[in-house]
């Protein structure tokens, strides 16, 4: 039977990597909801609705219905790309600009609502594994596994600027440390759906763990 698997936790914890992983060994469908956040975030730079004093909400909020995210299977590298109004946007999107900005885009009402709409419609087809804050907690309250992911900010801040410079971004480890404290902070002092561990979800603290140990882990809960 075709389950859904809730995947949830703080920043750079390596979630979406262990839920790729995940998926393709289990033949499900992968969801990155950060992508979807991110990809609200790019379209807003984009569209200068940052000012000085913060966001253009009466802009952003007119503009929602005309911001398309959707996800599509890259054969080369076997796993979605991101995609707005059409445009591949994976690269964009992961970038220092973009990171810095998205968790008060993340934080507004409007902007939640639109996309758990669309979370809960993706996830309709089951054999899903989608990632991000509020999965156990607001988007599938009745997910059958959900996993909720923690790691020491250093180590997080690490691995993301392993990643940042595997992809040629420059970035110095204070800059992206600063980035993950401040994004938890924010996704989890936010009024509207705060990150939080739902109550039947299993922790993982992968500080200390390889990728190889953290699947073998993953496949052992969704086993039982
Ligand atoms: O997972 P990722 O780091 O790409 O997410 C980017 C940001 O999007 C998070 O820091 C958070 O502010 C927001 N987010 C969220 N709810 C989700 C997924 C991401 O608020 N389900």
């Amino acid at each position: 039977k075709k389950i859904i698997i809730a995947i949830d936790g703080v920043s750079s914890t390596g979630k979406s990597t262990m839920a790729k992983d995940l998926a393709k060994e289990l033949g499900y469908t992968y969801i990155d909801t950060g992508a979807m956040y991110r990809a609200v975030t790019l379209y807003s730079l984009q569209h200068g609705f940052f000012t000085d004093g913060g966001i253009d909400e009466p802009k952003l909020q007119a503009a929602m219905n005309d911001i398309d995210i959707s996800f599509r299977l890259n054969p080369e590298t076997g796993r979605p790309d991101t995609y707005l109004n059409g445009v591949k946007v994976e690269k964009e999107i992961r970038g220092m600009e973009v990171a810095n900005r998205v968790s008060p885009i993340a934080a507004l009402g409007f902007v939640r609502r639109a996309m758990v709409a669309k979370q809960q419609e993706m996830g309709r087809a089951k054999g899903i594994v989608m990632d991000g804050r509020d999965i156990g907690t607001v988007v599938f309250p009745d997910a059958e596994l959900k996993i909720y992911v923690t790691a020491s900010p250093e180590v997080r801040a690490q691995r993301r600027l392993d990643e940042l410079k595997a992809k040629g971004e420059a970035a110095s480890f204070e800059e992206v440390l600063e980035n993950v404290k401040t994004r938890d902070h924010i996704d989890m002092t936010r009024a509207e759906s705060p990150l939080r561990k739902a109550d039947d979800a299993l922790e993982l603290d992968n500080s200390q763990m390889t990728i190889a140990e953290q699947k073998a882990w993953l496949l052992e809960q969704y086993k039982k």
